[in-house]
């Protein structure tokens, strides 16, 4: 039996809308105005106002051919509030905006939905606008988080300071093996698409792709525990292409140690299946957004209570260059790709 289909042409764009977005309760007192008018209206009473847009294509940011649509929602929130958290900020709203084809049924517009909204309900977001169009080919999202900081207490890439500490949360390099996981396994699908699927215990490092989190709760613990980052962003490129931003805007160099780069179990197990190196996987790897900061050296303290962050080295003069330690002892130039030369 076939799932049912309603066809998005039966409710019409306005009705569309009405459907996707009847149950939105506003959460936060900022959201002055929500869906239904012109524009939204939101007051942030006195704090400064962050903003941050995203746009995902299907076929250049994500595979529909192993992407659930759930996932897919939750993701698209996900990765922009991780930009609002990355400055320091709290996010509060959202607008999304999305192009569709005639292939989405309602009901699979459902599920994308069912993902934007769990990810609105648990970072306390609130939904207040967007554009629905129709696209010829492809699935389009764009989304827009809005968020408040206390006044001048976002964090930039530039302004880290020489002897800093470099600082990075949850552990690395996950997404990106999930990744070569769901690959490998669409590639054995197209060509006998009888064979069952081999995902069997990597449900953490395809969750970290699939299904990532924000860190709020590195944002609330600096906030609780008086420390002012230097300079912050998140990794969704990989970290030596981020700590090379940090380095560049704030004219500075820096030594990361190979040996203090967090990675998972699961993760350094499913390198080794892929015949490639961990420290390569945790360097390169997109898409885990974590947060990467810096801090002075007097608060290193105060960092012992949280044991999501990893100290992974500190920022140097610009003449002494971005390097990393191996464990071996041996230093090697980070770059943006920084992988190729540390592959085995
Ligand atoms: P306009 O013609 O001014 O673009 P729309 O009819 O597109 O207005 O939108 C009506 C209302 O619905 C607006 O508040 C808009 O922000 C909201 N909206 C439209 N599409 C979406 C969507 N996909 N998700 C959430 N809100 C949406
Ligand atoms: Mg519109």
């Amino acid at each position: 039996m076939s799932e049912p289909r309603t066809e998005l042409s039966s409710l019409g764009e306005f009705g569309l809308i009405e459907h996707l977005t009847r149950n939105i309760e506003l959460q936060n007192a900022s959201s002055i105005l929500g869906v239904g008018d012109d524009a939204a209206v939101i007051d942030h009473f006195g704090k400064q106002t962050v903003v941050s847009t995203d746009l995902l294509l299907e076929g250049i940011h994500f595979d529909l051919a192993y992407t659930p649509l759930k996932h897919l929602g939750y993701k698209s929130v996900i990765v922009n509030i991780s930009d609002i958290y990355a400055m320091n900020a709290t996010p509060t709203q959202i607008v999304i905006s999305i192009g569709l084809s005639n292939r989405f049924s309602l009901e699979s517009l459902d599920e994308f939905y069912e993902g934007v909204y769990a990810a609105c309900e648990k970072y306390g977001v609130d939904l207040v606008g967007g554009d629905t169009t129709s696209s010829q080919k492809g699935f389009i999202i764009s989304v827009t988080a809005i968020g408040e900081v206390a006044p001048d207490k976002f964090v930039k890439r530039s302004t880290a300071k020489k002897g800093d500490l470099i600082c990075v949360s949850g552990d690395l390099g996950g997404a990106y093996v999930g990744l070569l996981y769901l690959e490998r396994e669409k590639r054995i699908f197209m060509e006998s698409p009888g064979v069952q699927p081999d995902l069997e215990n990597q449900t953490y490092v395809i969750g970290r792709l699939l299904k990532p989190e924000a860190r709020k709760d590195i944002i609330e613990f600096l906030a609780q525990a008086e420390i002012q980052p230097s300079a912050m962003m998140d990794i969704s490129d990989g970290l030596s292409s981020e700590i090379l931003h940090i380095c560049k805007d704030s004219g500075l160099g820096c030594r990361l140690y190979e040996e203090k780069l967090p990675v998972s179990e699961e993760m350094r197990m499913a390198a080794f299946k892929f015949e490639i190196d961990p420290t390569a996987c945790a360097l390169s790897g997109g898409e885990d957004y974590e947060l990467l900061f810096t801090i002075s050296q007097e608060e290193h303290d105060k960092l012992v209570l949280n044991e999501q962050i990893s100290v992974i080295g500190y920022m140097t003069d610009a003449d002494q260059g971005s390097a990393i330690i191996t464990k071996g002892g041996g230093q090697h130039p980070i770059t943006a790709q920084g992988w190729n030369h540390l592959a085995q």
